[in-house]
């Protein structure tokens, strides 16, 4: 596989990865005792306030079903939510002061609120019948270098963190996808390429600053606030108020940085998954890898890929031990090096792109990324498996066509350990510090609601890894998964329903799966 080879199908492949989403209808949020607020332009103090008198308070603006902009500010990443929900209005907040000022809004009216960030949600959650809170345009990034410390914006997104950050020579790891907003990707985890080096996302996260449902802000770092802080760190999106900046720890871009694709026939699948599970453990944090099997319309695919903060001879003879296990020559091999910066538009799909164009057309003018639409479940694997679970996920992929013919289906298993695993589980409200791997199915289709097969296809697939794995990711949200609370949080669930009771005791910040104010019993 020769260098433009692989970068191709490396997009191709984070196109892919982009076909992870949810199931089953997206769930609104809905705040307390609702009293929906009317568009009226007249109030009666002291009455529900009007949106009009909330446009006029805002120094962003105010979108309405009645405005133009509207049918394209409403929208998610994934089409999947065109036309589920309609927000009665969408508040573009250009300051703190304005997320404050919506927060007393819906808390006085009554109204339904939810915050939006990337809006990537896999549940739709950034969608709801009432207020959405756009923290696009808090989207600033600035560097301390005598802390080492990078201000981020709420709204910002990863290209554009990467591309400011590389710049300077720093990173804060994230994901791969370049249009995730950090907001919703640090408060949920944050897995991606240097997770096994230098810890999540939210593991390097200093401080932040949140409104709260009572519309004051907070600052939570180590010394102030500090369980709202440990909250804030994998206890999920949307939960505790709305985030208007984050500080993070940055990390030294890599001076040597080298990516890696293998792909195998078929026919090797179960060798190259179990060699794989196998060859993980034993790799230096440098690695990062993940394995996807993927079926489509014109056959399966089993691909090992990766980045290694070293160079390509060194990575060379890390890989041969897995090549070895997994009992035959890759088909395709690509082993090279790139800068960081190069790098991650490579892993976002952007190859040859400009930053600008690494965008939605809705963010930059002259954005080329498409929308996606598809549905997604998650899991853990904590140990290597053994025969039965490695013929029950080869059959999971093998039997897809039959089962949601036509659909791109993939199980990606992406490595944990490293520094991930390094914190213990109470230490942030990230419960996950013990898998091998975390495991994402996906259906991806062409646009529009979700076909009957591709549930059909999810819901068989994640039976099929059900007795070999446990939990599931809170950033990978699935509406349709009954014991959510458990499978997210697990043990950490009471420390964060006591801080939801001390920020949000009315519960305003309230979604099908959002954290509750008490335990069920
Ligand atoms: C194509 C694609 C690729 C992905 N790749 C990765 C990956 O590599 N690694 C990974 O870990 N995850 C990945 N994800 C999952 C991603 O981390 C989550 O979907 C994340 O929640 C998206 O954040 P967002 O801000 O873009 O989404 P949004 O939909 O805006 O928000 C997600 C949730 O956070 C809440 N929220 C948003 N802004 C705020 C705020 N300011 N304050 C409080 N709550 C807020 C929302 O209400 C919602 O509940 C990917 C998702 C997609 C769609």
């Amino acid at each position: 596989m020769d260098r433009r080879q692989f970068l191709r199908r490396t997009g191709a492949l984070c196109a892919s990865v982009s076909a992870s989403a949810l199931l089953g209808t997206t769930a609104g949020c809905s705040g307390p005792s609702p009293t929906p607020a009317t568009a009226s332009t007249t109030s009666a103090p002291p009455g529900p306030p009007t949106w009009s008198e909330l446009a006029q308070s805002l120094t962003g603006s105010l979108v309405l079903p009645s405005d133009t902009a509207f049918a394209t500010a409403k929208l998610l990443y994934n089409e999947r939510f065109d036309g589920v929900v309609t927000p009665a209005a969408i508040a573009r907040c250009a300051s703190v002061s304005d997320v404050q000022r919506c927060v007393d809004f819906t808390r006085r009216s009554g109204v339904a609120i939810t915050a939006r960030s990337g809006g990537h949600s896999y549940g739709g959650y950034s969608l709801c019948d009432g207020l959405v809170v756009d923290v696009g345009a808090l989207s600033s990034i600035s560097l301390d270098r005598a802390t080492s410390t990078a201000t981020v914006g709420a709204g910002a997104l990863l290209i554009d963190i990467y591309d400011t950050l590389g710049t300077e020579g720093v990173l804060v790891p994230g994901g791969s996808c370049p249009t995730v907003g950090i907001a919703g990707l640090t408060l949920g985890g944050g897995i991606g390429v240097f997770d096994r080096l230098y810890g999540l996302t939210c593991d390097n996260l200093r401080s932040l600053r949140i409104v709260i449902a009572d519309g004051s802000t907070m600052t939570a770092d180590p010394s102030e606030h500090a369980n709202l802080l440990w909250a804030c760190q994998g206890g999920g999106g949307g939960n505790f108020g709305i985030v208007t900046s984050f500080d993070f720890a940055v990390q030294p871009v890599p001076a040597d940085l080298s990516l890696f694709t293998l792909d195998w026939p078929w026919s090797a699948a179960t060798e190259v998954l179990g060699a794989w599970q196998g060859w993980v453990p034993t790799q230096p944090d440098e690695l990062w890898s993940n394995c996807e099997l993927s079926s489509g319309p014109s056959g399966e695919l089993v691909r090992v890929s990766g980045v290694f903060v070293g160079t390509p001879g060194t990575l060379d003879s890390l890989l041969a031990p897995l090549i070895s296990a997994a009992g035959s020559q890759p088909s395709g091999h690509f082993v090279g090096s790139e800068s960081y910066l190069s790098a991650m538009f490579v892993e976002a799909g952007c190859a040859g792109k400009t930053v600008s164009q690494c965008h939605l057309p809705t963010q930059t003018a002259d954005g080329t990324l498409p929308r996606a639409a598809y549905a997604a479940k998650s899991t853990y694997v904590l140990d290597a498996f053994g025969s039965s679970a490695l013929a029950a996920t080869l059959e999971a992929v093998a039997s897809a066509q039959q089962v949601a013919p036509g659909f791109g289906v993939a199980l990606l298993f992406d490595a944990y350990g490293g520094a991930i695993n390094r914190v213990p589980a109470s230490a942030t409200a990230f419960v996950h510090r013990d898998a091998l791997a975390g495991v994402q199915m996906t259906a991806s289709w062409g646009s529009g609601a979700e076909p009957a097969d591709a549930s059909a296809w999810l819901d068989q697939a994640a039976s099929a890894l059900a007795p070999y794995t446990t939990g599931a990711y809170q950033n990978y949200i699935d509406p349709t998964l009954a014991d959510w609370q458990d499978a997210y949080y697990g043990a950490n669930l009471p420390r964060l329903v006591e801080v939801k009771r001390a920020v949000d005791p009315e519960d305003l910040f309230h979604f099908a799966q959002s954290i509750p104010t008490t335990l069920s019993s």
